[in-house]
């Protein structure tokens, strides 16, 4: 049978896992030595990821590889995919992992970002602040999710404190957006260029973590619509790439502001396990499979996916989500609850 090799232990890889094995396929999973366990794979391979010699023990198991998380170096993956095909391509990786390369990236495809400016030092901090002005976020270029490895700026005089707070790496100084939601865009595409997305989710998020995902969004993200799925169709075709793709944007007076992209299953796609006919999982083991990709169609009239953050995933407080009608209940298995980290999520489809 075809083994997936995925790159990364988490929740994201994991709920690969249960969508391969539905379509016959085992997993087997690269982690880092301290990692989670992804335990409905078949196997594992341990290693830091810049082992090469690791992610070629790990590949020799693989008959396709996939990643379910960006923050890895795009080298070693480069070396990789000489032996085994690699989706989404290293290319694609290579620029979604970078704030730079993914703001001019989406500039050059047509689309609009927040003002911006590649900040290397205290110096150019101050330059950035002069010319983008404030409220402004720094963000680091790289390895940031969740908010984290940013720092906000409320005036000027924050712009030490902010440099600190980041550690001082390579960043990006960003205007802050004033938007009316944010939403993004889950894009499927297959080895032949078929392209699929599913309904757009409003996020709303808490503390720079994803809260809750609502589909469909209201009539002010469904404007906007349109426009971003033909930004995220464009930039994929660009990238050429093979898997999901998603794309986060602002929705705006001035319409769609797209802010970052993911080259894989996210987070605010989520919903689509029980919300749409086709999960963004199994399209996206469908799609580095070479199958032909599943409709995206949603299963009721709304679709809610609400994560739980921290202690909201203690055994006493999931309890009332197992005796709700149409509550659909994930918990990821982590076996240690730390604040602001994402331990599960509930999805709620009204039909
Ligand atoms: P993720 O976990 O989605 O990868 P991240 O750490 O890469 O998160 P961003 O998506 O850049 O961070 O920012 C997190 C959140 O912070 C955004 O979803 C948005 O709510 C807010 N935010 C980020 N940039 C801006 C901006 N320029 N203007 C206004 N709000 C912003
Ligand atoms: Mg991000
Ligand atoms: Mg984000």
């Amino acid at each position: 049978g075809t083994t997936i090799g995925v790159i990364g232990s988490g929740q994201l890889g994991r709920m690969l896992s249960v969508a391969a094995a539905q379509l016959g396929y085992q997993t087997h999973i690269f982690a880092p030595q301290s990692g989670p366990a992804n335990d409905v794979s078949a196997g594992f391979t341990r290693g830091a990821y810049d082992d090469e010699e690791a992610l070629a023990v790990f590949a020799s198991h693989a008959d396709v590889v996939t990643y379910e998380f960006e923050n890895i170096p795009a080298g070693p993956i480069e070396a990789l995919s000489k032996h085994v095909p690699v989706h989404p391509s290293p290319a694609a990786l290579a620029v979604a992992q970078d704030r730079i390369a993914e703001k001019t990236f989406a500039e050059k495809a047509g689309g609009r970002t927040a003002p911006w400016r590649a900040v290397n030092g205290p110096r150019a901090l101050e330059e950035a602040i002069a010319e983008i002005g404030c409220p402004a976020i720094l963000k680091t270029t790289r390895f940031g999710y969740d908010g984290k490895g940013q720092a906000r700026l409320m005036t000027p005089e924050d712009a030490r404190h902010a440099w600190e707070a980041i550690g001082g790496r390579p960043a990006i100084l960003e205007g802050f957006v004033k938007f009316d939601a944010e939403f993004s865009i889950v894009l499927a595409r297959g080895t032949d260029g078929s392209i699929v997305t599913w309904p757009a989710p409003k996020n709303e998020h808490k503390d720079g973590i994803l809260s809750l995902s609502t589909v469909p969004a209201p009539k002010k993200i469904a404007a906007q619509h349109d426009e971003a799925v033909a930004l995220a169709s464009r930039i994929a075709q660009a990238l050429d790439h093979v898997g999901v793709l998603t794309l986060e944007f602002f929705a705006s007076a001035d319409g769609p502001i797209f802010n970052e992209m993911a080259p894989r299953v996210h987070n605010s796609g989520h919903w689509t396990i029980e919300g749409a006919v086709t999960s963004q999982f199994e399209n996206h083991v469908r799609a580095i499979c070479g199958l032909p990709l599943g409709p995206t169609a949603l299963t009721g009239r709304k679709v809610t996916m609400t994560n739980l953050i921290g202690e909201d995933a203690l055994p006493e407080n999931v309890a009332h989500l197992l005796a709700e009608p149409g509550a659909h209940l994930h918990l990821y298995g982590k076996h240690e609850v730390r604040e602001g980290r994402k331990m599960g999520h509930v999805t709620r489809v009204t039909r």
